[in-house]
């Protein structure tokens, strides 16, 4: 593909060059580069150009990036149903890799912004978190962990009507049991166990989905930390309870947050409640201050109420919403705060997978009554190939 010319209709290049593709707008930044809007003579469709940098460390990433979704869609979702971005081509332009996507629309942040913040309507977050897990089944059938699950990399498909959504951005994705980097995911959006240094699988992406559900329902991240101490008392307080102590105990990072104060200390203590034995408790500001020689940047605080129940069921409604419509409503609170625990839970291993989560009342649409309790995990078949071949897809099997 190396012959194919991108044709730059600013005055970057020499507007003589005739190529394939013409820029027609600038789509996004990065630190990789930027994505650029074209127009594809080939296809006469529009199409998502992503230019890489020319420096290594950026071309070896977007190798990566391109290896993992070119699986996912040709062995995952030949058929495009499980909403992941589908990835065209890609081709060298002025020692530029580029890839080309499909062309989207707008991101669910810029979506949750021109709603001035104020969340969006139930029935949306309910279609939208089922298209989510939809791309998270898949992921992890693949053994494929996004690592940067967020609003920005979610994008609305403008082409169809109702509008759905894709999953874009696995420039930070990596595969199950080869997990490399341990500074992964946007920080609002960061595991407890990522944050506490304990080795991670495809659940941190199902605690990502989680803050998204929770953000676009609230129009604002659940966990907005402003430094990690932040990030992991905000998640304290809002959940109640703290990571389990058996994480605590292996994760390289839990001496840098908490305190190890044996194990028979009652948690009452700091108001973690319910009676909860742990041998640790997390640091105050003045013990974090004097372990790491500097304060903690601690964020604003704007929900009127602490514990997630509270924040989801007294979130002021939409205007307009007659008192059937509100008691109704009422009641879809009470699944998502019930789904949301399935997500945001503290301990990977209880932590509802993909799969689990789909079979909630929330996104089902099923009434909802008791707490959810989903089916266990079924144990993953492996699937062995008839003939033996030499595999070098990224992901392409744990066989
Ligand atoms: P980064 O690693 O910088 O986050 P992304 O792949 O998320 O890279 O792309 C950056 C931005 O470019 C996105 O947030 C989005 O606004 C835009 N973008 C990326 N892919 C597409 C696409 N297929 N269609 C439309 N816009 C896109
Ligand atoms: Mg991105």
């Amino acid at each position: 593909n190396s012959d194919l010319i991108l044709y730059v209709n600013f005055e970057l290049v020499n507007s003589e060059t005739k190529g394939r593709y013409i820029v027609k707008d600038a789509l996004g930044q990065g630190t990789f580069g930027q994505v650029a809007k074209c127009w594809d003579l080939e296809s006469n469709k529009y199409v998502a150009v992503k230019i890489i940098k020319n420096q290594p460390a950026y071309y070896q990433q977007a190798v990566v990036e391109f290896s993992i979704l070119d699986m996912l869609n040709k062995k995952y979702d030949p058929d495009d149903k499980h909403h992941i971005v589908r990835i065209l081509d890609y081709f060298v332009f002025h020692r530029h890799l580029c890839i080309s996507f499909e062309m989207l629309g707008s991101n669910l942040y810029e979506l949750i912004k021109m709603n001035h913040f104020k969340g969006l309507p139930l029935n949306i977050v309910q279609a939208f978190s089922k298209q989510i897990l939809h791309a998270l089944v898949v992921m992890k059938d693949a053994g494929i962990i996004h690592c940067d699950m967020k609003p920005e990399n979610i994008l609305i498909s403008t082409r169809l009507k109702p509008p759905q959504i894709k999953v874009i951005d696995f420039g930070s994705a990596c595969v199950e049991g080869r997990t490399v980097y341990s500074y992964i995911q946007s920080r609002y959006y960061r595991s407890p166990e990522v944050l506490l240094g304990y080795p991670y699988t495809t659940s941190i992406d199902m605690w990502s989905f989680g803050c998204i559900v929770a953000e676009l329902f609230l129009g604002l991240p659940l966990f907005p930390g402003a430094s990690e101490y932040d990030l992991l008392n905000r998640m304290t307080e809002i959940l109640g309870g703290q990571p389990p102590d058996s994480l605590l105990r292996d994760a390289k990072n839990t001496s840098k947050f908490f305190k190890h104060v044996g194990s028979i200390h009652r948690s009452e203590h700091d108001g973690t409640s319910k009676g909860i034995i742990s041998a640790y408790r997390i640091l105050t500001e003045d013990e974090y201050e004097s372990r790491e020689s500097k304060k903690p940047a601690i964020g604003k605080h704007y929900f009127n109420y602490v514990k997630l129940d509270d924040i989801v069921a007294n979130y002021p409604y939409r205007k307009n919403l007659s008192e059937k419509e509100k008691s109704k409503e009422s009641l879809t609170r009470l699944a998502l705060v019930d789904f949301l625990r399935g997500l945001v839970e503290f301990d990977p291993g209880k932590r509802w997978s993909p799969l689990q989560a789909s079979g909630h009342p929330f996104v089902t649409g099923d009434p909802f009554e008791l707490p959810y309790k989903p089916p266990p995990e079924s144990p993953r078949i492996p699937v062995m190939p008839t003939t033996v071949t030499v595999d070098h897809n990224p992901g392409g099997g744990h066989w």
